[in-house]
């Protein structure tokens, strides 16, 4: 469930936006001043903000330009002046949108809606990267559990995957059979040291131009293996 900080000192308004946002499947928590919404954006993990502009303590710029040194979360601002609207964008707070009191509900969920379902595609676009590995002609896709040696998919059985992408995440480190095995097979009764062995081997002949000179995995005599970058 996606939470949402209202950051509004009219409670009456501030609890209308609550009841309509928790109606469509959010969760809201509400803060009357700056100084309070402020640390509670900072010190709690929301999805998306709802910041009112003029707030006793602290106003709505500074806790859009505070919260946006720290956090890429949706901030829709919200003010009751529509110069205001030129001021927020003029300063270039990082604000994601603007809403002019008054407002229908309806639209205002309308555009948290968007806004979340926005930051949830680009930061679910962010993961999927940091789940690619390429190292020279080697890419992997842990996501999709695909493989590809030099633009060429290349089928995988489950613990060759696992244990090929659990060398390549731990580059240029030494890792002896028993560790390997513990590692990928500790949990799988049946299996014995010597499999690591063969999969080993299953993975050079899939991603080594020459399993008999490996590039990628490197035996380390009387250590284990190494995976070199
Ligand atoms: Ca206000």
């Amino acid at each position: 469930m996606s939470s949402i900080l209202i950051i509004e000192d009219e409670q009456s308004i501030a609890e209308l936006e609550r009841d309509y946002l928790e109606i469509n499947g959010y969760s809201v928590d509400i803060e009357n001043s700056g100084d309070l919404g402020l640390q509670r954006a900072l010190s709690t993990d929301y999805n998306l903000i709802i910041l009112d502009l003029m707030l006793p303590k602290v106003d709505g710029f500074e806790i859009c330009r505070r919260i946006r040194s720290e956090k890429d979360i949706p901030i829709l601002m919200v003010s009751a002046k529509k110069e205001d609207i030129d001021k927020i964008r003029g300063l270039g707070l990082g604000a994601d949108d603007y809403i002019i009191k008054p407002f229908s509900p309806g639209e205002l969920v309308a555009r948290v809606k968007a806004h979340l379902s926005r930051y949830e595609r680009l930061s679910g676009r962010k993961e999927s990267r940091n789940n690619e590995i390429r190292i020279r002609g080697l890419m992997m896709d842990k996501t999709a559990r695909r493989v590809f040696v030099n633009d060429k998919e290349v089928a995988f059985t489950t613990k060759e995957f696992d244990l090929l992408f659990y060398l390549a995440m731990n580059p240029n480190r030494v890792f002896s059979k028993e560790q390997l095995f513990d590692q990928l097979w500790g949990m799988d009764a049946m299996g014995e040291i010597a499999t690591v062995t063969v999969h080993i081997r299953k993975l050079r002949e899939k991603v080594e131009l020459d399993p008999s000179d490996p590039q990628y995995i490197e035996t380390i005599w009387g250590a284990g293996y190494r995976f070199r970058i």
